[in-house]
């Protein structure tokens, strides 16, 4: 993973010259090029930990390799992928840095750990892809003296297979290609892919409650979890992995979403599918966002979800277009009637077995006909799936060029989502206005539910070079105060982490909060587990 930035460092996705000329005129760009400092250059704080607890630690993960301080490794642990931590991380002043980045092999090596560090008072900062961009990642030592990253990436691996049940252990560190990879081997499949497949980890993902591109058939991954295993700092919790249960409520349902505040996911029991025969995506293209939102509400109603759904309004249907394909190739959207009408794109998709996909598509397509849909083809979904990971990588072209770019989502009641739309819109507006640098809004629904959807919210606008933090911050305060007012969760799926955990408040309420934050002192009494992440501050 680049350290500066998103992905492999043999790939990168160019902007069109289509694209790069209407960001430049729409937000008034300079044209200048930034580029990162070198690595060498990147200021890092001392190493804090204490020798004793090294020396403990190095002893329970089998030798001095696997406690690293060097500057690569506590580099590439200082934080996650967010647009605020890149800026920093691009001008060489990383919010913070581990003391240490240990590798634990097994679940007993990640008990034994938090154990040490809770007699230590070492914070530990759970680190599975290293993809979050909530802060999640942030290594804020609390009232600890240091601050370890846990990197899971030697605890990998699909540890069975229960073909007839359609289930499979996993170890919490594997990512998503690994995982994929594995699987196609048992033709199966978990059909988890979010944005950040290339990188995320089972674990993480299951620590953040994600959401994959294909969700909305497969499911979010907490409805793909039937057990999980958790390592505290006081021992062992292990979610009984049974397909139902009436034993009291799912003590599971507490740990899916804990982003690591009380104990480390080390393996999990998930649900898998059979291997999709056929994968069929395509474009619809509709006259408004809301009418085509109304025609997705009456097609998830009437039990005829696709499995994947993309609604991109007016403005990002526009930047789809001058985007091209990911590949460099131009998007075969305009030569289907896209460019030619003003309208909103919708690309819908359905995996499954031959016969399956072909009634599930007719009876989707059927109702987006009836709601106003214009069908244009299998072209424009081919051009989605061939760029669907690439997104990640023109952020870094973007913040090459001085663009402030971000990327946050919320859900709501169908009911209430034209409302939230404007309200977020609005406020968003207004910030980045007031600071002279009026921005482009994009927004997407990309998960439909029988009651609702996700909302994502793409922000592009110059950014106030030496200011980017607080400008930034302002945008963000206003749009988390608009979701908040109007009801709509505060995370669809990025979670919680550090930015947002003093919103969280006014979705758990007091008591909810108060309740988290004594199962926390429960489970981690000295306060080790990623301090400042999910609970709010008292
Ligand atoms: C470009 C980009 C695109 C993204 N797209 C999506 C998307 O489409 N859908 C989506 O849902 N999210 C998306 N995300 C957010 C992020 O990738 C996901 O939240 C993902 O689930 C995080 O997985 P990870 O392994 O990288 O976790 P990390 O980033 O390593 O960790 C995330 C949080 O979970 C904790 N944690 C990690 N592993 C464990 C564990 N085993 N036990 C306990 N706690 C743990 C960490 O301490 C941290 O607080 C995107 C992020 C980026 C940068």
């Amino acid at each position: 993973m680049r350290w500066w930035g998103w992905g492999r460092e043999d790939r990168r996705v160019l902007l069109t010259p289509e694209l790069a000329g209407l960001l430049h005129n729409a937000l008034g760009l300079d044209g200048a090029l930034r580029v990162p400092v070198a690595f060498g250059d990147v200021t890092l704080g001392d190493a804090v930990l204490q020798p004793r607890a090294r020396q403990r630690l190095e002893e329970a993960v089998g030798g001095a390799a696997w406690v690293r301080s060097d500057p690569a490794a506590r580099i590439l642990h200082s934080g996650g992928k967010s647009y605020v931590e890149l800026v920093h991380m691009r001008a060489g002043v990383p919010y913070g840095a581990p003391d240490a980045v240990v590798f634990p092999a097994s679940h007993e090596e990640v008990g034994a750990v938090l154990s040490i560090c809770s007699a230590e008072r070492v914070a530990v900062v759970p680190f599975g892809g290293g993809t979050s961009i909530v802060g999640g990642l942030a290594p804020i030592p609390g009232a600890q003296h240091a601050v370890i990253s846990l990197d899971l990436s030697r605890l990998t691996g699909v540890l069975a297979v229960d073909a007839a049940s359609l289930t499979i252990s996993v170890a919490a560190g594997t990512r998503g290609p690994a995982l994929e990879a594995a699987l196609a081997e048992h033709d199966l499949t978990l059909g988890h892919y979010p944005d950040s497949f290339e990188f995320a980890s089972i674990g993480g993902c299951a620590a953040t409650r994600s959401v994959g591109q294909a969700s909305s058939g497969y499911g979010r991954i907490d409805q793909a979890i039937e057990g999980v295993r958790i390592a505290t700092p006081i021992g062992e919790l292990a979610a009984a992995a049974l397909p139902a249960s009436a034993a009291g409520p799912a003590l599971r349902e507490l740990i899916v979403g804990s982003e690591g505040v009380l104990g480390v996911i080390t393996g999990l029991l998930l649900r898998v599918r059979t291997r999709p025969a056929r994968h069929r995506y395509e474009g619809v293209v509709f006259d408004t966002f809301a009418g085509a939102a109304d025609a997705l509400r009456i097609a998830v109603q009437d039990r005829a979800t696709p499995d994947v759904v993309r609604l991109s309004d007016e403005l990002q249907t526009s930047l789809l277009l001058a985007a091209g394909e990911s590949n460099g190739r131009r998007a075969p959207l305009g030569r289907h009637g896209l460019r030619s009408r003003v309208g909103v794109l919708v690309i819908v998709g359905w995996e499954g077995q031959r016969d399956s996909v072909e009634r599930r598509r007719l009876h989707t397509m059927t109702l987006l006909r009836r709601g106003g849909g214009t069908p244009i083809g299998v072209a424009a979904g081919r051009a989605w799936a061939a760029s669907r990971f690439a997104t990640p990588y023109v952020r870094d072209e973007l913040l090459g060029r001085g663009v402030l770019v971000d990327q946050f989502e919320t859900a709501s009641t169908w009911t209430g989502l034209e409302p939230l739309r404007a309200a977020v819109v609005a406020a968003l507006v207004e910030s980045l206005t007031a600071r002279g640098t009026p921005p482009l809004i994009g927004t997407q629904i990309s998960h439909i539910y029988d009651t609702g959807a996700s909302l994502t919210f793409t922000v592009l606008a110059r950014a106030l070079e030496g200011q980017e933090e607080s400008q930034w911050r302002a945008a963000k305060e206003a749009a988390s105060a608009a979701i908040v007012r109007a009801g709509a969760t505060i995370s669809h799926h990025h979670g919680i982490g550090r930015d947002h955990a003093d919103w969280a408040a006014a979705e758990l309420g007091e008591l909810g909060v108060s309740s988290l934050r004594a199962l926390k002192d429960h489970l981690d009494p000295v306060g080790v587990m990623n301090p400042g992440k999910l609970i709010p501050a008292t």
